[in-house]
């Protein structure tokens, strides 16, 4: 049976990115050793960095200034560099989901943290949108996309001091104006690649401003300096990486690339919207383009358990909610083919016809 993979994180890959990078295991760039077993000094392997890091200039549009880094340890290690890099004093954050939650958390262990504006009471359904960012504060730090909850940032926020963003599981999902932030991260394993790869996008002029000491290994300069190879960055995620770069300018773009996910997006949502069996989490304006909550109608509450029973059957991947929201998440990423959403509307439809 065919299988759609609506995974939330590891998360489908381009097919390209995975047989490219399948290849590659066996024989790399032709010098009939594999991508797992060469050095990341050699000359081919510095010119995939090189072609990563040129490729995430291009396709995102990345004025001058700016540095693009591969890094270990997660978004989560992220929550932790951020701070340890740029707060001196206080710095504000939007407290939007689970995420956004964990990076505030890690950044009070360096200083003042005022949380500007938090949908937490009711339980991150909606991006919170009147709120004032101290301008004494160092940066300002929000989500773009909350995986878990489902909802999403869809503009490039204007903001009077360094705006810092987790983009984690929408980046490449549209076109973003990089030039309005200081600071742009995420782990790999949603959009881009098998998980231990970390993509950093920094403005160098906003580094060095703290007094405090910075380890070697969580220093942002230190891998600017050394382009990524201060020691040995994750190899193979960035191989993987460069080929659904790669994709995405075959693809078009951004600009293509938006378009499709629109259009996948409101394939499901007009579907959760009309089919009397679901209702949607997320407030509508706020509704996520790569993660879509969905639950049960009340007076259907009872049928949960069978929904997802047929949808597995059906083909159906990943598509449990996460236990903080419940019912269903269909993460729809730059890889899934709009016929897997499809698939997951007939689905719904059929399910309705026999209730
Ligand atoms: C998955 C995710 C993370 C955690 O990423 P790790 O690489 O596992 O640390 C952080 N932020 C967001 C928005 C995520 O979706």
């Amino acid at each position: 049976m065919k299988k759609y993979n609506f995974n939330a994180g590891p998360s489908i890959l381009p097919h390209e990115t995975v047989v490219n990078t399948m290849k590659a295991m066996e024989d790399f760039a032709g010098t009939g050793i594999g991508l797992m077993e060469i050095s990341h000094r050699t000359k081919d392997f510095q010119a995939v960095v090189d072609e990563a890091v040129a490729l995430f200039k291009e396709l995102l549009n990345i004025p001058e200034g700016y540095s693009v880094l591969f890094l270990g340890g997660g978004a989560s290690l992220q929550f932790c560099m951020v701070p340890f890099n740029l707060l001196e004093k206080k710095a504000a954050y939007l407290n939007t989901g689970t995420w956004a939650n964990k990076a505030q958390k890690e950044a009070r262990l360096f200083g003042e943290v005022v949380e500007v504006a938090s949908s937490k009471d009711a339980n991150y359904t909606f991006i919170p949108k009147d709120y004032v960012i101290p301008t004494d504060a160092d940066y300002f730090h929000i989500t773009t996309n909350n995986t878990i909850f489902g909802t999403e940032i869809h503009t490039d926020l204007d903001s009077p001091v360094t705006l810092v963003a987790d983009m984690s599981s929408d980046i490449f999902s549209r076109p973003v104006d990089v030039s309005k932030y200081g600071l742009i991260y995420g782990g790999a394993q949603k959009n881009l690649a098998p998980a231990g790869v970390t993509f950093v996008i920094v403005k160098d002029e906003i580094l060095g401003k703290v007094s405090r000491q910075i380890p070697t290994m969580l220093d942002y300069r230190t891998h600017i300096k050394d382009g990524s190879m201060f020691n040995t960055p994750p190899v193979l995620p960035i191989y993987a990486a460069l080929q659904t770069l790669k994709w995405l300018k075959n693809l078009g773009g951004l600009e293509a690339m938006y378009r499709i996910n629109r259009e996948k997006a409101d394939l499901l949502y007009s579907e959760i919207d009309r089919n009397k069996l679901f209702k949607g989490t997320a407030a509508k304006e706020d509704r996520s383009l790569m993660n879509i909550c969905f639950v049960m109608n009340d007076e259907y509450k009872e049928l949960e358990a069978d929904f997802l029973q047929f949808a597995v059957s059906r083909g159906m991947v990943g598509i449990k909610g996460h236990r903080s929201v419940g019912g269903f998440r269909a993460s729809t990423y730059n890889a899934l083919p709009k016929e897997a959403v499809q698939a997951l509307v007939d689905t719904m439809q059929e399910f309705e016809k026999q209730h």
